[in-house]
């Protein structure tokens, strides 16, 4: 929906949702507190947006105060568009005369058409709005809402309107709407225009200014603290957990001392910020080890994030597949079954969450078996390169995936449930190597894929040129400290 939103930036959000629980669970606890606080805040925002993106786009509209002028100083002043060339103008040529000519034809065309169209008027949509009743407020009757509702290719877009969008109406003094303009954010819009039969429609993606930035901190109690003192907004710090999510566990590992230094983008439109873009290097040094990242795009088009030497930041598994809300049972061969009340070794993890939890797969694969078994209930097995296989049981649902399908890392699976032999809602996880049973939660993961060969030239001269750049950043803030 949103096109100024860059390929990779989805691609990093797909990403962040694959990461370790306990990172996520830490960092959406703080979003939400955010969200919270900056709900209360909306209205103030929404109308700087409002007049700076009609400033951009309409090319039509001339100053409000430009055209009160116009009407109420007619008399007085000379008509811009009637008044001849003056005697000054004797030895002009025949053709600058002809240019003068046209130009006051033409801006007499663009007034008289400003007229046509009639004048703006904006309304920011609210909570329990509906097409009808904004129209309505404008004058606008049912048959209007139908016609531009049906507008080739966009009038579907006016049914999924959200509070805090803004419609821009354009009625003439006919009442007839003119224009209208569906105003999704800052950058995007949806231009409507009446025709003879009806509307037509155009979208319109402005692109923002990139301007890369240096941000650096030092953890005292917690990165949250710490980078929001750096500067860098909720949304920035959760990329920066998550590229580090796999090596560092920013629960547990953190350290008073451990330092980050990042450079990132920042996206500016007529000068004014609208936000964050992608973190473009960055390194944090956590109990004295330093990881270095580099955000890469390679020549088909994929996007992520690499050591210095080319490795993957990330992982071929995910640490736990599920977002859950507690361990409801370890690894263990010696347990008691809870059923049973039996010894029976536990070879898995079971992690507890709420029924229908989406279950991801933990690496990339293909599907083995996804159906029904006795004891395990709805179980999905996935079986990975280097002979691991991941099993996945209890689901309440599977995803419906066929035997022999390929699944991608984070892709949805099943969904939490207690089929089999289960005393509550849990994803029960084994992971599997060789055939025999390894702990999920201490097993050493293998890496993912490291930069392809063919990439290895370009990616090398962007890794120095951002490795180099951080470096240099680094040292002017030593340098002035
Ligand atoms: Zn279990």
């Amino acid at each position: 929906m949103n096109k100024a939103i860059p390929k990779g930036a989805t691609r990093i959000n797909q990403r962040l949702k694959q990461f370790p629980k306990r990172h996520l669970l830490l960092v959406s606890t703080i979003a939400a507190s955010i969200m919270g606080v900056m709900a209360l805040l909306p209205s103030a925002e929404v109308e700087a947006k409002r007049s700076e993106i009609s400033m951009t786009i309409d090319a039509f509209q001339p100053p409000e105060s430009d055209s009160g002028l116009i009407s109420s100083n007619r008399d007085t002043q000379p008509d811009p568009f009637t008044s001849t060339p003056g005697a000054d103008k004797a030895e002009a040529t025949v053709e600058e005369l002809k240019q003068e000519l046209e130009a006051k034809a033409l801006a007499k065309a663009a007034y008289d058409l400003e007229q046509q169209l009639g004048n703006w008027h904006n309304v920011t949509i609210k909570s329990g709005d509906n097409l009808s009743t904004l129209f309505d407020s404008q004058g606008l009757n049912a048959n209007v809402v139908y016609q531009i509702a049906s507008t080739p290719k966009y009038g579907k877009s006016l049914g999924r309107i959200r509070p805090g969008e803004i419609l821009e109406f354009r009625v003439n003094q006919e009442g007839n709407l003119t224009q209208l303009r569906y105003v999704q954010s800052r950058l995007d819009s949806i231009f409507f225009n009446k025709t003879d039969d009806g509307y037509q429609a155009e979208e319109i993606n402005l692109a923002p200014e990139i301007r890369p930035t240096y941000a650096s901190g030092t953890i005292d109690s917690s990165l949250f603290l710490a980078s929001q003192k750096a500067g860098l907004s909720q949304n920035l710090t959760m990329e920066l957990a998550g590229i580090f999510g796999w090596d560092i566990d920013f629960v547990q590992d953190i350290r008073g001392g451990d330092t980050f230094h990042l450079i990132y983008e920042e996206k500016f439109l007529e000068g004014e910020k609208l936000g964050d873009g992608d973190i473009l290097a960055a390194s944090f040094t956590n109990q004295g080890q330093t990881f270095t990242a580099v955000r890469y795009t390679d020549s088909k088009g994929d996007t992520d994030y690499y050591t210095p030497d080319g490795k993957s930041m990330k992982k071929a598994f995910l640490r736990t597949p599920v977002d859950f809300t507690r361990i409801s049972s370890r690894f263990d061969p010696n347990r008691l079954h809870p059923i049973f009340k039996t010894k029976r070794p536990h070879r898995a993890v079971d992690y507890a969450a709420p029924m229908n939890t989406p279950i991801k797969a933990a690496g990339d694969g293909r599907v083995q078996f996804s159906g029904w078994q006795n004891g395990y209930g709805n179980v999905v097995f996935i079986e990975h390169p280097n002979n691991i296989v991941t099993i996945y049981a209890h689901g309440n649902k599977l995803a419906g995936l066929k035997k022999g399908q390929r699944v991608r890392q984070g892709q949805i699976i099943s969904y939490v449930g207690q089929t089999g032999w289960a005393t509550g809602p849990h994803l029960h996880y084994e992971f599997r190597v060789n055939g025999v049973h390894r702990n999920p939660m201490t097993v050493k993961l293998p890496d993912a894929k490291p930069i392809a060969k063919s990439e290895i030239a370009n990616f090398r001269k962007r890794s120095e040129l951002m490795i180099a750049r951080l470096e240099k950043q680094n040292e002017i803030l030593l340098a002035t400290q």
